[in-house]
């Protein structure tokens, strides 16, 4: 495919922290970079994050994203709000249609994160934003250390949650809102010590620093956090268009080389492995970000090197 020299070669999709860090990467390659970006990053949610390497005080997630995208763009990479459409094949590259006008590209990275399924409680999005309803006990469990803690769930994914966070609380309850045969590890919860309601919660109240109430038929208690375990669904529609190959929990499958199955198709970040962390996507990013720099480095009759 002839390329212009002012159409970009590389679309990554997606400016979360794995786009973000990918489009650093490849504009000090000297790559001209486009990313386009639908504006929901998960990030966008961090209330203060505890566990990003370098920021001893935490950062927020905004922080992260504003620091992001200031150093991409500083080496030339273009960040471009807007959803890609869709993405077809167009002899070794692509065609992705961006806000009205088709894009030929020779490399693309998805980088399209997951979207999280929130339990149905009102003022849920407020909670998340004070830390009251959290997602993620890897990221901030830490900071549960000998709270009341409520994990909400619909599968024993809640139980190994609850399980997770035994290590900072003895004082861990789960709220079973699925089916009751979706819930198996009972012996488990027992042994460990985890308290077992099963009910869907009809009310919420948030006071303070506290989840004052969470009600099921009439009953309430009180509790410092509630986590959700119910689960994300990844954005990997672009890819599944292409057919590329995907794992039974939908993520995008990847070689060691963040390749998916379809060839100059890259994948980093949450919509590729299930442990979702900003250090994850930034090394995923920069892996992917390299073996694209090479394959184009191939294609144009250079020698690579490993
Ligand atoms: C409440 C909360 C707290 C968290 N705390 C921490 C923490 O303390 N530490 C930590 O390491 N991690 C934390 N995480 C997880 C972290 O936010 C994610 O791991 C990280 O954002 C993943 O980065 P990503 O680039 O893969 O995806 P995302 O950041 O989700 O970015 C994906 C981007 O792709 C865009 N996109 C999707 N499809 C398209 C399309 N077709 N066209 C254009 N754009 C598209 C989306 O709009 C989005 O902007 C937390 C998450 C949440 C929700």
């Amino acid at each position: 495919m002839a390329h212009a020299v002012n159409e970009p070669e590389v679309l990554i999709v997606g400016a979360g922290p794995a786009g973000l860090t990918a489009a650093t990467y490849l504009a000090r390659f000297r790559r001209r970079v486009l990313v386009a970006d639908g504006g929901a990053s998960r990030a966008c949610w961090i209330p203060l994050s505890h566990n990003m390497p370098g920021f001893p005080s935490g950062i927020t997630g905004d922080a992260i994203l504003k620091r992001m995208t200031e150093q991409a763009t500083e080496y030339g990479a273009v960040v471009e709000g807007g959803q890609v459409e869709s993405l077809t094949r167009d002899g070794d590259g692509f065609i992705a249609r961006l806000n009205g006008r088709d894009l030929r590209i020779r490399a693309v990275l998805l980088a399209t994160g997951v979207v999280d399924h929130h339990p149905d409680l009102p003022g849920v999005e407020r909670a998340i934003e004070r830390a009251l309803v959290r997602i993620c006990p890897i990221c901030d469990g830490y900071e549960a250390i000998d709270k009341a803690v409520a994990v909400i769930g619909d599968d024993d994914k809640g139980v190994r949650e609850a399980a997770f966070l035994r290590t900072y609380s003895d004082r861990v309850t789960l709220i079973h809102v699925g089916p009751a045969e979706a819930l198996t590890e009972h012996e488990e919860m027992a042994r460990l010590g985890i308290e077992l309601i099963r009910a869907p919660i009809d009310n919420v109240r948030l006071e303070g620093d506290r989840v004052t109430a969470l009600s099921w038929g009439g009953t309430f208690r009180s509790f410092d956090l509630v986590y959700s375990a119910l689960g994300t669904s990844p954005n990997a529609d672009l890819a599944e268009a292409l057919d590329a190959r995907v794992g039974e929990d939908g993520r995008l499958f990847v070689d060691a080389h963040q390749a998916t199955s379809v060839k100059g198709l890259y994948a980093a970040g949450d919509v590729v492995r299930g442990l979702n962390q900003i250090a994850v996507a930034g090394a995923e990013a920069a892996i992917a970000a390299t073996a694209i720099h090479n394959a184009l480095r191939e294609a144009d009759g250079w020698t690579v090197r490993d």
